[in-house]
């Protein structure tokens, strides 16, 4: 399971943080999960939520969730645009997203730039 590991991970993060910020719990994160990354997000949060219950200095942690911007660069022109929102709020689709042109010249090969990383944003302790 992908999302369990990345799930340890930032629970393994989160604790460094503390013990580097001298406090005892988190309260909030947010995070940024491209819509590329691979990452399904509802897995994640249960298996965060999953681990976080077992860990005192995490409980009843809220957990946000932004899906973090995406950038193509035209392959013929070489203009950077965002794509359509309307376009891209769906589940993703590679093939979809590979059919992406460019807004001004119409050139079909546009390179994607973001969309495939996963950020710890914020972090609020107490
Ligand atoms: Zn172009």
């Amino acid at each position: 399971m992908h999302e369990f590991s990345i799930a340890q991970e930032l629970v393994s993060q989160l604790k460094g943080l503390l013990m580097q910020y001298q406090r005892r719990r988190v309260t909030f994160i947010k995070l940024a999960i491209g819509r590329f990354s691979g990452v399904v997000v509802e897995s994640l949060l249960f298996s965060l939520t999953a681990l976080s219950e077992q860990e005192s200095a995490l409980k009843g942690m809220k957990v946000e969730v932004e899906s973090s911007n995406v950038e193509y660069t035209c392959n013929g022109c070489g203009h950077n645009f965002q794509p359509e929102h309307s376009a891209h709020t769906d589940p993703i689709n590679i093939f979809q997203a590979l059919a992406v042109s460019c807004p001004l010249c119409g050139h079909e090969f546009c390179s994607r730039k973001g969309g495939d990383e996963l950020l710890l944003l914020t972090v609020e302790m107490e």
